[in-house]
């Protein structure tokens, strides 16, 4: 389990929606800022806010979370997640933008442009495609900047001027009261939409948005190894971000279809096997399934029931190394639902020709119930 528990650090239940969590983180944050709190600790517990909300505010780290106890998911595993999550420092950006923004001159241009949504689609696999991994192709509908007018909305990419208010940047400032005197403020411009241009035709394929939603195909790699619900991210694969913002990321979360006889658990397949009593008694050999294929189990005479085989490397490949889970064997003696006359007749004469010792722990049982009258 984590050190810190994220949850109880923003002050939300496990099944607080997005909205929730990022309510309680503004909430936390606008409190505990260094700028604004001076009590010691302060700048700790900020810290720490920010760790946790940078944790729940990503699908894939939550997931990961949720599921192993840290951000990035069981060892190695992270390597799938190209993406560094700021995703709290920039929503900070935003929360802060407004108080604080106007003084720095690199914040400027900044404030302009926003990140593109995350986008997030579920796909559900075959057994053996997790297993072994295999190439997909998804077609999944984002906004992407119209190439037609280079994402500025304009006929031909041309057909705009310069705003007059903002003189192209987009933002104006303006001064205005509030809780920390009077400051100046900067925001968009209401003339052009913090766009920072007029357009004087629209252009037709977007009309006038610079964006459009279109339906593209990935292709991506499933690594072999992969579990259930586990989350591949594709950095800048999501929504495009606006004004030259940075591109969303997708989240590919994968459902895994169950095997008909394999159980899996982690990187080990499980199998009950039910054998005719005979089978036990006598010795045997039994077909089983692997991942992949078939072999062939011996069972050796006079196996108890419940005994479990564990055949080495048999199971799932690790995601991050060369390593293999087991396939845990449970033998289990079947009876028949019925018997025929004759069978009950040879039955009774087995009964009767082993020796009542060879059952020893029958024997002890017989033995403890005894000693306790
Ligand atoms: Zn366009
Ligand atoms: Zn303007």
């Amino acid at each position: 389990m984590a050190e810190k528990n994220y949850y109880d650090i923003l002050g939300i239940s496990k099944d607080a929606s997005p909205d929730e969590i990022k309510s309680a983180y503004r909430k936390l944050a606008k409190k505990y800022h260094p700028d604004i709190n001076k009590e010691p600790g302060a700048s700790d517990k900020f810290k720490e806010i920010n760790e946790a909300y940078e944790c729940l505010s990503d699908p894939t780290k939550k997931s990961n979370y949720d599921q192993y106890g840290n951000a990035n998911g069981p060892q190695g595993f992270g390597g799938f997640d190209g993406s560094a999550g700021f995703g709290g420092f920039s929503d900070l950006g935003d929360i802060f933008g407004n108080i604080f923004g106007g003084f720095g001159n690199s914040r400027e241009r900044r404030n302009m442009s926003s990140k593109g949504e995350d986008l997030q689609v579920q796909i559900t696999i075959s057994f053996e495609e997790a297993v072994f991994g295999a190439k997909k192709d998804i077609t999944i509908s984002r906004i992407e900047n119209c190439s037609k007018c280079n994402g500025t909305g304009a006929k031909n990419g041309t057909e705009y001027s310069t705003c007059s208010d903002c003189h192209g940047t987009g933002q104006v400032r303006y001064q205005e009261n509030s809780l920390f005197g009077r400051v100046i403020r900067q925001g968009p411009c209401k003339t052009c939409n913090g766009t920072g241009r007029i357009i004087k035709e629209k252009c037709s394929e977007c009309n006038g948005n610079g964006y459009k939603k279109v339906n593209t195909t990935i292709s991506f790699n499933i690594p072999a190894g992969i579990d259930n619900n586990q989350v591949l991210t594709m950095p800048g694969k999501g929504n495009c971000g606006k004004r030259g913002g940075q591109d969303g990321d997708l989240h590919i979360i994968i459902k895994i279809k169950p095997h008909k006889i394999l159980v899996r658990d982690g990187y080990d397949l499980n199998l009950k096997l039910y054998l005719p009593f005979y089978t036990l008694l006598l010795g045997g050999e039994v077909e089983i399934p692997l991942a992949k294929g078939t072999t062939t189990l011996k069972i050796p005479e006079l196996t108890q029931s419940n005994t479990i085989f564990k055949l080495k490397g048999k199971g799932i490949k690790y995601l991050d190394r060369e390593l293999y889970g087991n396939l845990l064997v449970t033998v289990i003696a079947e009876t028949p639902k019925s018997l025929s006359k004759s069978d009950k007749k040879a039955l009774e004469e087995i009964k009767n020709s082993i020796k009542p010792d060879s059952f020893t722990r029958y024997k002890n049982y017989k033995k403890d119930l005894d000693s306790l009258n």
